[in-house]
C-alpha cells in the first residue's frame, strides 16, 4: 500500500511537472545583411534565455557579414578582391569554406550562378543609388570579364588566387543562404530545438514548430504581390529559398531590369520565370541553386534538380503556373 501510494504521488508530480511546462515563443528582428532578418524561437527555457539565444545567432550573422559583404569596402571579400589577382592571399576559414562551395556550384551549373560577376553587378547597381542600364559594348566587355575558373583555391595554404586581373568576386547569390546555415547551427549548438530564421526571405527551420507539434508551413510569395502566398509547403528542419526578378528591380523608360543577372549576356535573366524556389537541407545550397535555376530557366533546371538526391524545386512561370518537384498533394 505504501509502495502504491509513493508511485501515486511520484506519478502525480510528475504530471504537475509536465504542465508547468510553458513553451515559450519570441521573435527578434534585426535589419542586416541588406534585408530584415527575424528570429522566432520557441522552447521552454526563459523568454530572457530565448532571447539571449536570437542575440547569439545574429552577432554570429553579423560577425559574417563583415568577411562576405562585397558592398563593405572593410570585408575580407573586399581585401580579396584588391589583393587576389596580385598573390595568394590568405583567408578565413568561413570564407574559404563559402569559396570554396560557390565554384562548386558554378561547375554544376556551367556558369548560370558566377560569383566571378561583381563587376557585373556594380555596373548595374542594382538596389543602389545609381542604378543604370550599361551599354551593350560595356556589357561585353564585363561579361567577358567573369570566369569562376579564374578563382584559385589552395586547400593546403588556405589561400584564394585570382589567375587573371579585372574581375571581382559578389557573394550575394550565397551568402545569405550561408548565413542562415551558420545562425541555425548557433542556435542548435545552444539546445535549440524549435526556431524558423527569415533572412529577407530566405527561410531556415530547426526542428519542428513546438507551438503546434507538427511541420513549419512555409508561404512561397506571390511575384506580382510578394506580401501574400501563391502555395504553401511544408518542411522540418530544411530550409527553402526563393529567387524572383520581382525582389529588387528598376525601372527606366518602361522596361523592367532586375536583379539576376546571366553570366552570359550580362542581362537580367529573361528565362519566362517569375521566380524559382529550392527546398533542401543546406541553406547556401538553396540560395546557389534557386539563383542557377533561374538564370537556367525550367528545363535545364528541371533537369539538374533531378539529378540531386534531396532537392526539390518550385517554379512559378511568367504566366503564374506553378510547377516542379515539390509533391503539393503530400
Ligand atoms: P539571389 O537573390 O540569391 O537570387 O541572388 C541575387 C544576387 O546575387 C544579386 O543581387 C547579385 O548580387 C548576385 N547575382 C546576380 N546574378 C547572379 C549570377 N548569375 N550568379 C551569381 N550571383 C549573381
Ligand atoms: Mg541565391
Amino acid at each position: 500500500m505504501k509502495r502504491l501510494l509513493v508511485f501515486l504521488l511520484a506519478a502525480v508530480m510528475a504530471v504537475s511537472t509536465g504542465c508547468s511546462k510553458k513553451l515559450n515563443k519570441i521573435s527578434d528582428t534585426s535589419l542586416m545583411l541588406d534585408t530584415i532578418v527575424t528570429v522566432y524561437i520557441y522552447g521552454y527555457e526563459s523568454e530572457e534565455k530565448l532571447h539571449d539565444y536570437a542575440g547569439a545567432a545574429f552577432s554570429r550573422a553579423a560577425d559574417l557579414e563583415k568577411v562576405m559583404s562585397a558592398r563593405d569596402e572593410q570585408s575580407e571579400l573586399s581585401y580579396v578582391n584588391a589583393h587576389a589577382a596580385d598573390q595568394p592571399v590568405k583567408i578565413s576559414d568561413e570564407l574559404y569554406a563559402l569559396l570554396e562551395k560557390a565554384l562548386y556550384y558554378a561547375e554544376l551549373t556551367d556558369g548560370a550562378f558566377d560569383p566571378t560577376i561583381g563587376e557585373l553587378i556594380k555596373a548595374w547597381g542594382i538596389g543602389t543609388d545609381h542604378e543604370r542600364v550599361p551599354s551593350e559594348a560595356e556589357l561585353a566587355a564585363l561579361s567577358g570579364l567573369r570566369n569562376y575558373k579564374n578563382v584559385i583555391l589552395d586547400p593546403a595554404e588556405k589561400t584564394v588566387y585570382f589567375s587573371v586581373p579585372g574581375f571581382s568576386v559578389d557573394l550575394g547569390a550565397i551568402a545569405k543562404g550561408y548565413i542562415g546555415d551558420e545562425m541555425k547551427k548557433t542556435l542548435t549548438d545552444l539546445g535549440v530545438t524549435s526556431a524558423l530564421l527569415n533572412l529577407g526571405g530566405n527561410i531556415v527551420t530547426i526542428g519542428e514548430n513546438a507551438d503546434k507539434d507538427s511541420d513549419w508551413a512555409i508561404g512561397i510569395g506571390d511575384p506580382d504581390e510578394p506580401t501574400s502566398e501563391i502555395a504553401v509547403i511544408h518542411i522540418t528542419d530544411k530550409t527553402v529559398v526563393t529567387s524572383g526578378g520581382y525582389q529588387r528591380y528598376f525601372e527606366k523608360d518602361g522596361q523592367i531590369y532586375h536583379h539576376i543577372l546571366d553570366p552570359f549576356t550580362g542581362m537580367p535573366a529573361d528565362c519566362g520565370l517569375l521566380s524559382t524556389s529550392i527546398i533542401t537541407s543546406v541553406s547556401a545550397d538553396a540560395d546557389a541553386l534557386s539563383t542557377a535555376a533561374y538564370v537556367m530557366g525550367h528545363d535545364r533546371a528541371l533537369e539538374l534538380i533531378e539529378s540531386l538526391d534531396g532537392f526539390d524545386i518550385i517554379f512559378i512561370d511568367s504566366s503564374k503556373t506553378i510547377s516542379g518537384t515539390y509533391p503539393f498533394s503530400e
